[in-house]
């Protein structure tokens, strides 16, 4: 699997499958979140209803699938990041993330799948450390359908923070 990094919106990748960093209630939130959410069109929370609906909230580290609405990619993998704690190690959960939405990939069969920088917003994870298990996360996933990983860096910092770690 190819990883490979840019900067820029993560709504507007030619890709087959976004990855977002939703929360538990999937019923939407704030950066990223929101931009899927805002740009994707109203199909996309329909299907997170649907879902929350039948299964109740998702766990953190765990990852469903929509439609990705009016977004060029053809599926959104939301998953749930852990809050960033001090006192707590959740490096485990933050790894799952990218694990289980691989795995998701795989079973849709998407060949193409963006990240964010999960945590790394509203959740506090430390940038650099967020870099590092995000990419050791990707390197160690099982071989799938996936052939490229692209990690989509919204500003200037998280840009570099996962430059320096690939
Ligand atoms: P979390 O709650 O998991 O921390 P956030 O959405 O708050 O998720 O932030 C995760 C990362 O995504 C942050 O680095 C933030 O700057 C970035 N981000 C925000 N909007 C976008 C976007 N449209 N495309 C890509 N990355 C984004």
């Amino acid at each position: 699997m190819d990883t490979e990094i840019v900067r820029g919106d993560i709504t507007q990748q030619n890709v087959d499958a976004i990855v977002n960093a939703a929360n538990s209630s999937l019923l939407g939130g704030g950066g990223v979140d929101g931009a899927i959410h805002r740009r994707g069109g109203p199909r996309i929370l329909e299907e997170c209803r649907r879902i929350r609906a039948a299964s109740g909230p998702l766990p953190t580290g765990q990852a469903v699938s929509t439609t990705a609405g009016d977004l060029p990619a053809r599926w959104v993998i939301h998953t749930v990041g852990p809050v960033h704690s001090a006192t707590e190690d959740r490096t485990h959960l933050l790894t799952s993330c990218y694990v289980e939405s691989l795995r998701l990939a795989d079973e849709l069969g998407a060949r193409t799948v963006a990240f964010p920088a999960i945590s790394a917003g509203a959740y506090g994870w430390p940038l650099d450390d967020a870099a590092r298990v995000a990419v050791a996360a990707v390197r160690d996933a099982a071989p799938s359908s996936v052939t490229t990983c692209r990690f989509v860096l919204f500003d200037e910092a998280a840009y570099a923070a996962f430059d320096r770690v690939l």
